[in-house]
């Protein structure tokens, strides 16, 4: 049987004291990411964050929730200055980062690219094909969760993405519609027609794609 390794990102400091307590002991198959949330960057204390981080880096696999977000009402100020404290833990500590990017692709990447990262994915990967060729040339991560399953915008993105930079996710718990019927993505089962999907868009045999995506993660998150 394939052996599932879940990611599992954080928001806040609330949420990443509660991912201790509850992943700690799991992380053979529980990676632990843990960030602030552009959503959540104007209530949080970064120096209360960037305690924890140093005090639990025994037990952080990689760091995110992080990023910006062009459509929440916190200003992209503050946004950015959170999500350059969380860069420069990444890139102090050698973790992986998992990068928020709504609407706020190009300022992202304008922002990565001052800082050394071991390696970063976009998530949710929403963004044009020029954007998509750009992340691909400086060697980006992408995912893609369940609307591969019926968006052809997806499918479209997929195929233009370089099959060691691609990840699959749930983005639980996000609800998904179509076939989905609007039910939350609380367990990683969603990804068995994900990646069946991602499989026929890129022509491999979902053995393959399962393989291959095995490969990219593990390389994704290494670290030493
Ligand atoms: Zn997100």
């Amino acid at each position: 049987m394939m052996k599932v390794v879940a990611c599992s990102v954080t928001v806040d400091v609330e949420t990443s004291i509660k991912s201790f307590s509850l992943f700690n002991t799991h992380r053979d198959v529980v990676k632990q990411f843990v960030g602030i949330h552009p959503e959540a960057s104007a209530r949080e204390d970064l120096e209360r964050f960037k305690e924890i981080f140093r005090s639990n880096l025994h037990h952080i696999d990689g760091i995110g929730e992080i990023g910006l977000d062009g459509t929440y009402d916190v200003p992209i100020k503050r946004q950015e200055q959170v999500f350059r404290t969380m860069l420069e833990l990444a890139e102090s500590s050698g973790r992986p980062v998992s990068i928020h990017s709504r609407k706020m692709v190009d300022g992202v990447l304008e922002i990565l690219s001052s800082y050394h990262i071991k390696s970063a994915l976009l998530h949710w990967f929403a963004g044009s094909k020029k954007q998509l060729a750009k992340c691909m040339d400086i060697g980006l991560y992408v995912s893609y969760g369940p609307p591969l399953v019926y968006s052809e915008d997806k499918t479209v993105l997929l195929k233009k993405t370089d099959r060691d930079r691609f990840l699959v996710e749930t983005d639980g718990p996000v609800q998904y519609s179509n076939c989905f019927e609007n039910k939350p993505a609380i367990s990683t089962s969603y990804l068995v027609s994900v990646i069946a999907s991602a499989a026929y868009a890129i022509d491999m045999t979902y053995d393959e794609t399962v393989e291959l995506l095995q490969k990219n993660s593990k390389t994704y998150l290494t670290y030493t």
